[in-house]
């Protein structure tokens, strides 16, 4: 993927390199449409939104081509920089010369509002004399609200995006400058501050892979090892709306990263460290980085993760909670916090060359991300419960995904994530080749100079046979690793926060040209060392049968309570299939479960059908995935379902317990 790997090959780096999104073509049924609606719906509409809410006009008020004043928040420059991220993106696939069009007439407005040493935030360049509010009277004067290198950040994607899909400099000639400004600001014996809210650091480093520059490699590393020390934070007063930045933790910045061991704080800010980190500690060897990364993946997989992958615990400044303080109802789970986890994790695969890693991205992936977009690709949700009694307000203001928010930092990251999504479907080394995701795909690779091609038929998420066609331009040997699911292994997540309530003895079945092999799994992976040829075909079988699943029991909100999945998808059961009621419903003892697939229900699902009790009454159970809730008017959901004890059953004990 683009996101991360860039033309020019840095001394140091991840051991595995992922096949970008641009080497993928989808094919299939249920990625193929999300991103054409990214395209045709999200990106249009978000971009029309950034208009007609002032956030485009803000940089031609800073450029001094138009009258007026700065709109709305300190970040909004962002929302614009993200669509336009997704707009590089598609554009590297589907080339649309009006696209690019608009997107240089953008870039040229951009130019003209940064400032002559290569600053640019319009919500202080707009009007100098008269700041909006949070920013500080000076330059960097408040750096723990002002997002000023948090803008910076999200810059510098957009316009390495725009330059490795166009092959054009005018925007990558901006975010130069303005990293130029900061390498020459920021440093012992400068300015020694750091962001509250990082993203600067994922941003430095994308610069760093297309221009070599050392420098802005050094600057993200002195960002994050900034942190814990000398952070002047300005003191707002008690119930004043940037109080919560007077506590360091909000801002992870309440001891230095390499001592961190718990997530706290702000869940996107710790997601963007997090994949910051695990960037740095790629580039440099650093491996006390990689320890202290390590031990944190540790406690949000243990401690403090949703069933669907979802961060964040609280409403309540946007944070994580303690350890298995997971509510349903109330849970914040941020789509951003969503879509870093996914940067994260990503990382920690290329690092560590682990499928479990890629286990949780792929849970957080069908579920907490795609959830945060309608179908339709026009209505999104910032925070994601696990629970709605269809009456709290839980996404800002509605019970429903909305159109747009005041801090939009949601849909833009949608958008921009949804294209480059092909791109964490393989990856590859000098002599071996990863399938980490099963999507129908076709994949070109380079092995030691030799092309090799990847074509994957497969009807997942909802069918588990996987067919991977492997064709080399000439005979060669290399390894084929492909990922089997922790899930297909009775294991839904690494640790030990969830478990299925019950063993599955049906275990995949591997293939080679017909031929059943053993099934033997290394960090994940079954591998395949071989010669291949062309017309070579591995099949696997993943077993998907409906699971229930039981949380740790020190999640005290999920006590008495089962959830269901099939494959990589959470379910839930939403109230307008159960005469408008979801939180009352009792699953019996043993249900009898099966499945359906229902091609004119949410754009065709497996849904899943038995027995349940409602008010003493047995009804018809339908429960959906998680991610193609809302879609049928407000009303009650949930993921965890009441369930009735059997009387003869024990309380089912937690293997660590
Ligand atoms: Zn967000």
């Amino acid at each position: 993927m683009a996101a991360i790997v860039c033309q020019r090959q840095t001394k140091r780096d991840y051991p595995v390199q992922p096949v970008e999104f641009t080497k993928v073509s989808v094919t299939d049924d249920f990625w193929l449409p999300r991103i054409e609606t990214n395209q045709k719906v999200t990106i249009p509409f978000a971009m029309q939104q950034n208009e007609e809410t002032g956030r485009v006009d803000n940089f031609a008020i800073a450029a001094g081509l138009l009258e007026g004043e700065y709109k709305g928040e300190r970040y909004n420059d962002t929302d614009v920089y993200k669509v336009m991220e997704g707009a590089a993106y598609t554009l590297a696939t589907n080339p649309d010369p009006e696209l690019e069009r608009s997107l240089d007439e953008l870039i040229a407005v951009i130019a003209a509002a940064q400032e002559e040493d290569g600053y640019l935030f319009t919500p202080r360049t707009a009007a100098p004399e008269k700041p909006v509010v949070g920013i500080g009277e000076e330059r960097w004067s408040n750096l723990a609200v002002s997002h000023e290198l948090y803008n910076a950040g999200h810059m510098y994607e957009a316009a390495v995006a725009h330059f490795m899909a166009t092959g054009k400099r005018n925007f990558l000639d901006i975010a130069i400058k303005n990293a130029d400004l900061l390498v020459r600001t920021f440093g012992p014996d400068k300015l020694n501050a750091t962001s509250g809210h990082q993203e600067v650091e994922i941003g430095l480093v994308k610069l760093y892979r297309v221009t070599g520059n050392e420098d802005y490699l050094k600057l993200a590393k002195y960002f994050l090892d900034q942190r814990g020390k000398d952070l002047e934070l300005k003191i707002y007063p008690e119930g004043h709306r940037f109080s919560i930045y007077n506590e360091p933790t909000q801002i992870q910045a309440h001891k230095p990263v390499l001592e961190q061991e718990e997530a706290l704080g702000h869940a996107v800010r710790a997601m963007y460290m997090y994949a910051g980190m695990a960037d740095v500690a790629a580039l440099t060897g650093s491996e006390e980085y990689v320890q202290a990364i390590d031990r944190l993946w540790e406690n949000v997989v243990n401690k403090k993760m949703a069933l669907t992958g979802g961060l964040g615990a609280h409403h309540d400044r946007e944070r994580f909670g303690e350890n298995y303080e997971l509510p349903n109802l109330t849970s914040y789970n941020e789509t951003c916090a969503a879509i870093g986890s996914v940067f994260w994790n990503y990382r920690l695969f290329l690092l560590h060359r682990d499928a479990k890693y890629m286990d949780i991205l792929e849970r957080t992936l069908y579920n907490a991300v795609i959830v945060g977009v309608s179908l339709e690709g026009n209505t999104f949700f910032y925070p994601n419960p696990l629970a709605s009694d269809g009456k709290f307000k839980f996404n800002k203001g509605a019970a429903c995904r909305q159109p747009w928010f005041g801090t939009a930092c949601c849909p833009g990251n949608l958008a921009r994530f949804i294209p480059s999504m092909p791109g964490y479907i393989y990856a590859a080394t000098e002599d071996a080749i990863y399938v980490n995701l099963f999507v129908s795909s076709k994949a070109e690779m380079n092995l030691k100079g030799n092309p090799v091609h990847i074509e994957q038929k497969t009807g997942y998420p909802w069918e588990g046979q996987i067919a991977i066609h492997v064709s080399p331009d000439k005979k060669m040997e290399f390894k084929l690793f492909v990922r089997i699911p922790g899930w297909a292994q009775n294991r839904p997540v690494p640790g030990d926060l969830y478990r299925y309530l019950e063993t599955l003895k049906e275990k995949p079945d591997l293939k080679v040209n017909g031929k059943s092999i053993p099934l033997d799994v290394v960090k994940g992976y079954a591998c395949f060392y071989r010669t291949w040829e062309d017309g070579d075909v591995v099949l696997l079988d993943l077993p998907m049968p409906v699971r229930q699943v039981q949380s740790h029991p020190d999640v005290v909100e999920n006590k008495g309570k089962i959830a269901l999945e099939r494959g990589p998808l959470v379910y839930c059961v939403e109230g307008i299939d159960h005469a408008g009621k979801a939180l009352d419903l009792v699953l019996p003892e043993n249900p009898q479960l099966s499945v359906e697939f229902v091609p004119d229900l949410l754009n065709g699902l497996v849904v899943i059908k038995g027995k349940v009790f409602l008010d003493g009454n047995i009804r018809e159970l339908r429960a959906i995935p998680y991610y193609a809730w809302c879609h049928r008017g407000v009303g009650e959901m949930t993921v965890w379902i009441n369930r009735k004890k059997s009387s003869r059953e024990k309380t089912v004990r937690h293997p660590d317990n």
